[in-house]
């Protein structure tokens, strides 16, 4: 890679590193030191032409027809370049959300195993024969890559984010746009060396930056085949409507609230851990938060006052201090609304059993640190534990037995993840099967594969990333049907 944290970065566009065509640029802010340190290119509509053209070319040129084998070839040297600089680029993206280092050198890691899991299913990708009803009839599908898909991200997981969606797209064939959020862009930016460095053909992969006009001219271009996002429920919702013009498939991976079920027979110590990894990992800018703790009456309160506990504990720092637990919220404007819901709640009356009041303390500068909150006794119906809030907020949840904490569970807008926390067999199989969410962990929270499909059912979205299930989304199935009978047949008849 170049300079890691170059003062200004450009995008993506045909082989070609270009600024917006306006020469429009936005501001990037490190949120632990509240300074300004580098700028993207905010692209308007006439870039999203441009990239959009340019993987059409890419793609009907000579894409469409790379065998899987050559794709392959080049999406491992991609992962093998992405491990070789997983730190420089865990560095710069932790600089730009405010994730601690170690977590997003991490998840640079992790992306580099997805590009090798769908690196693998790249020359596997088949159709079938069908039998038909007549040995005159010879048919068969192809699995065909569906064409240009535009990849839009969030702040909080660049790396990982695109990984779920570039590695299936590329694998399956695909020509992409991606355009990370305005608020973290420059990991993303920075592997455009690394893609050149992999020999991807120009126009394969394009990469635009800027904020919400720029994702909303590239979700509603009329050129595109596939859209994935990851982001919020009404940007997803804007998105799904602008596509719906277009008759474009849409995958959208949203937001959260889910449940982090403890029953009294589980081994509490690592549930209570795992509650702490469920909600303040990543300061709870996860879409997979487990910000609801739902805890069996018999132990609720030795369980919310351990996890109180170890939540007043969390050191606060600089992100890149190896020795901190919780960076800064990764922007001003998340920071401002995780702020206004704790305050909100204490209003409201809501009972706080960890710490409250102004932070303070070395090594805060002028992060943007909001103070690890669990609220206690919340009722499932409250704001607190109906709306996600994508920062480190806890509502701990009462219940008596397993009916009522499948209830308490299921009575959410979302569904997309959940945890449960049992040493009996039989409830961990019988509850996971009646939750309503796209994943269920037993006995652990937060753990990902890129082998295990993961996405969202109501308010969290459609589709899947990741496993095999992934590449269907940027598939169409093609079929072919010959006669062989070398009869001529009546024309006006249906033929079977
Ligand atoms: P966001 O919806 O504000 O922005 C996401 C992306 O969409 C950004 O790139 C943004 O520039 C772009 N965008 C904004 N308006 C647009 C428009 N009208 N048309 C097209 N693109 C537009 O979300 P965010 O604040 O960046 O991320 C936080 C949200 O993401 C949370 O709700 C969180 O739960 C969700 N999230 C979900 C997952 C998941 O996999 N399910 C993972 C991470 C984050």
């Amino acid at each position: 890679m170049t300079s890691a944290i170059a003062p200004t970065t450009t995008m993506l566009i045909n082989g070609n590193r270009v600024p917006a065509s306006s020469g429009a640029e936005l501001p990037v802010t490190d949120p632990y030191l509240g300074e300004d340190f580098a700028t993207i290119p905010d692209a308007g509509a006439p870039d999203v032409d441009v990239a959009i053209e340019a993987a059409r070319a890419a793609f009907d040129g000579t894409w469409r027809d790379t065998p899987g084998v050559q794709r392959a070839a080049l999406m491992h040297r991609f992962a093998d370049l992405l491990e070789e600089n997983a730190e420089q680029i865990g560095l710069l993206e932790s600089r730009d959300n405010g994730k601690l280092v170690r977590e997003t050198t991490s998840q640079a890691r992790f992306a580099a195993r997805n590009y090798r899991f769908f690196a693998g299913a790249a020359d596997k990708l088949s159709g079938r024969t069908i039998p038909m009803d007549s040995i005159d009839t010879f048919d068969y599908t192809l699995a065909e890559p569906a064409g240009v898909a535009a990849l839009i991200t969030a702040w909080n997981s660049p790396m990982q984010l695109l990984a779920n969606k570039l590695a299936p797209a590329l694998a399956a064939g695909n020509c992409v746009v991606i355009k990370p959020s305005e608020h973290a862009s420059l990991s993303t930016l920075a592997i455009a060396d690394l893609i050149e460095q992999a020999g991807f053909p120009a126009g394969v992969i394009n990469i635009i930056s800027g904020g919400a006009a720029a994702g909303a001219a590239l979700t509603s271009h009329p050129g595109l085949d596939r859209i994935s996002f990851t982001g919020s429920v009404p940007t997803g919702r804007a998105i799904a409507t602008a596509a719906a013009q277009n008759l474009v498939p849409v995958t959208l991976e949203l937001g959260g609230k889910s449940p982090n079920i403890v029953f009294a027979d589980a081994d509490l110590d690592r549930a209570v851990t795992g509650a702490v990894a469920g909600i303040f990992a990543a300061g709870g800018q996860t879409c997979i938060a487990g910000s609801r703790l739902l805890v069996q009456r018999a132990v609720y309160d030795e369980v919310v006052s351990a996890v109180a506990k170890r939540a007043d504990e969390i050191r606060l720092g600089d992100p890149r201090d190896p020795q901190t637990q919780m960076g800064p919220v990764a922007n001003r404007p998340q920071f401002e609304r995780i702020q206004a819901v704790i305050a909100g709640g204490l209003e409201s009356g809501a009972h706080a059993v960890t710490t409250t009041g102004p932070l303070d303390g070395a090594g805060l500068g002028n992060g943007l640190f909001v103070r690890p909150t669990v609220f206690g006794d919340v009722s499932n119906t409250s704001p607190l534990a109906r709306e996600e809030i994508f920062g480190p907020v806890l509502s701990a949840i009462p219940f008596e037995d397993d009916e009522e904490a499948i209830a308490i569970a299921n009575d959410s807008n979302y569904g997309l993840a959940s945890g449960i926390w049992t040493n009996d067999l039989t409830r961990a199989h019988k509850v996971a099967r009646r939750l309503r969410a796209g994943t269920v962990w037993v006995n652990t929270y937060r753990a990902s594969a890129a082998q295990a499909p993961f996405g969202g059912t109501r308010q969290s979205g459609y589709g899947r990333e990741r496993g095999l299930e992934a590449l269907q989304e940027y598939l169409t199935t093609k079929n072919v049907m010959i006669d062989l009978s070398g009869k001529t047949a009546d024309p006006f008849s249906i033929r079977t």
